[in-house]
């Protein structure tokens, strides 16, 4: 993905420290609270996608929504075309928000099913642009094409397409109303890899053509590859790397980025066989985190510091940040290929490392 298509202007999206708590009730004990995204930082140029990967749990959901202001924000700011999100309520928040739009993993959320795809598509634009129905039915039908579907199917029902189709519906839906920027949360991820493929084109054709803004979230690194200029990896509610999407992929620096890479297989058989990390544990519970790096429980260098203190961002060379102790306190293993990591001390290992 070519850099030079994204505007070299202030960010569209700026989001500065931002933190969600919720608080879970428990009966007969004290309410649990998680800390759901910490200190999260992020900013999203004019015509510019982020990819944002993490595993289920990691916080990258609840943090695409706290951005469009859709769960309550316990700190931080977000700014969306040099709007403040934070100070806006009611009728301003409303009509701010028809310039960001999400686009979920099941169509459903945003399609009634009981209402014709035309219908659903003419919705916003009759409430918030006071369309007549026939005007808006007409602009529908236009949105239809603009994502590959037919005038003829706009007196369908949502159950009467697959489930590609019935995503480039949600995309129609979300268009409406012009917006700058949308949040696609695992949008394809439910798709098999055809459709995926299809659709991610599709996102990639819209966003060339009117100069949108993706955070397109996934858990897998290998869907936000080809769509993503930059990509973040999110655990346990923070991000502990972000760059440019090529530095990622080829020289990913935290551990958990070296980890998630070396599950995706090559495509190719003339490469190198790549050694697979196999994550041991699970995510720890993200209301009881452990101290200091988040990752220090499955992380293979784990060193003294890393359960005292939690890594600040750190720049490195070839583009972006990453948080890990190795950048600063290990220099000689920071940057380590895979095979390199594998050599390590199985004593320290607690990665199984596969060929
Ligand atoms: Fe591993 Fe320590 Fe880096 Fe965390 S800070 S990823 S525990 S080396």
């Amino acid at each position: 993905m070519s850099e030079t298509e994204i505007s070299a202007e202030a960010p569209l999206v700026d989001v500065r420290d931002l933190n969600v708590i919720f608080e879970k009730k428990q009966m007969f004990q004290k309410d649990r609270v998680v800390r759901a995204v910490k200190d999260v930082s992020l900013q999203i140029g004019k015509g510019e996608t982020l990819g944002l990967v993490g595993e289920t749990g990691s916080g990258k959901s609840t943090t695409g929504r706290a951005i469009l202001k859709l769960v309550p924000v316990a700190s931080g700011s977000v700014s969306v075309a040099g709007r403040d999100l934070m100070s806006l309520k009611g009728a301003k928040l409303r009509k701010a928000r028809r310039n960001m739009q999400m686009i979920f993993q099941d169509p459903y959320s945003s399609l009634d099913p009981s209402a014709t795809v035309g219908a659903s598509i003419s919705e916003p634009l009759m409430v918030h642009d006071k369309m007549s129905a026939k005007d808006a039915r007409k602009r529908a039908v236009e949105l239809l094409e603009l994502v590959g579907l037919r005038e003829s199917h706009v007196n369908r029902y949502p159950y009467e397409f697959s489930g590609g189709q019935r995503q480039r519906v949600a995309i129609a839906r979300a268009l409406a109303l012009n917006p700058d920027f949308i949040v696609c949360d695992e949008a394809v991820s439910a798709l098999d890899v055809s459709t995926q493929n299809q659709v991610i084109n599709l996102l990639e054709k819209l966003r060339a053509e009117f100069g949108l803004s993706y955070l397109f979230i996934a858990h897998d690194l290998a869907i936000v590859r080809h769509i993503s200029h930059r990509v973040a990896v999110m655990y346990l509610g923070r991000i502990i790397e972000i760059g440019p999407a090529e530095r990622i992929y080829n020289k990913p620096a935290h551990p958990y980025t070296q980890a998630l890479l070396s599950a995706i297989p090559d495509a190719s058989p003339y490469r190198e066989k790549k050694k697979r990390i196999l994550l041991k544990g699970e995510l720890p519970d993200p209301g009881n985190p452990p101290s200091g790096c988040p990752f220090r429980t499955r992380c293979p260098y784990v060193m003294d510091i890393c359960k005292e203190r939690m890594p600040d961002m750190t720049p490195i060379d070839d583009g972006g940040e990453v948080a890990c102790h190795l950048q600063t306190a290990g220099p000689q293993l920071a940057g380590s290929s895979l095979g390199e990591l594998s050599s390590t001390s199985p004593a320290k290992i607690k990665l199984g490392v596969q060929k």
